[in-house]
């Protein structure tokens, strides 16, 4: 599997300096080489394989919801690679005896925001692969609301906006409901 080339982002953040014609910078001097490591740390996870996650067994008859609120993120877009970033917020509720650990979901939220992607399909994986681990009868409730650089540096400029977006999973309205009003009022 590939991994990230850092001497060859080097060069291509030279090359971005030399065609802004601002190379010669002396402010610019150590830039490449700091881009380089931004961009091969922040995206470490794009070729790596699948979070190895441990399952904890639960007594699924007293199992009711699990919420997590307002997990942060950043992430890049991958039209323009522009920041996106703001907070996952997920409600669910096994099918098996088991569930993930509150930090193993976090984990999950970092591995497929910290490559560039948009809102939309960043929620779609996070539901997707909380579901492979612990059943895919799993009802699940996803929300992300977030920032958009890429709206706001560009395009119609609107500084300060959230966007949200939200997906779910085998999930009737009503619990769906019950899911966001769960998320209101923890
Ligand atoms: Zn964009």
């Amino acid at each position: 599997m590939s991994k990230i080339q850092k001497d060859e982002i080097v060069i291509a953040i030279k090359n971005l300096l030399k065609a802004l014609r601002i190379d010669e910078l002396q402010e610019f001097a150590s830039t490449p080489e700091l881009v380089s490591e931004f961009y091969s740390g922040f995206l470490a996870f794009l070729h790596e394989p699948p979070l190895d996650l441990p399952l904890y067994p639960v007594t699924n008859a007293h199992l009711e919801n699990i919420v997590l609120r307002k997990i942060p993120f950043y992430s890049l877009c991958s039209h323009h690679l522009l920041p996106f970033f703001g907070t996952v917020s997920i409600v669910y509720r096994p099918d098996k005896d088991c569930v993930l650990g509150f930090s193993g979901i976090v984990r999950i939220v970092r591995y497929f925001s910290q490559r560039p992607t948009i809102q939309e399909v960043l929620a779609n994986k996070i539901a997707d692969d909380i579901l492979h681990r612990i059943g895919n009868n799993t009802l699940i409730y996803i929300e992300i609301n977030a920032r958009q650089l890429c709206v706001e540096m560009r395009g119609v400029r609107v500084g300060g906006m959230d966007i949200f977006c939200s997906t779910s999973r085998n999930a009737s309205s009503d619990w769906i409901q019950l899911a966001k009003a769960t998320l209101a009022t923890v």
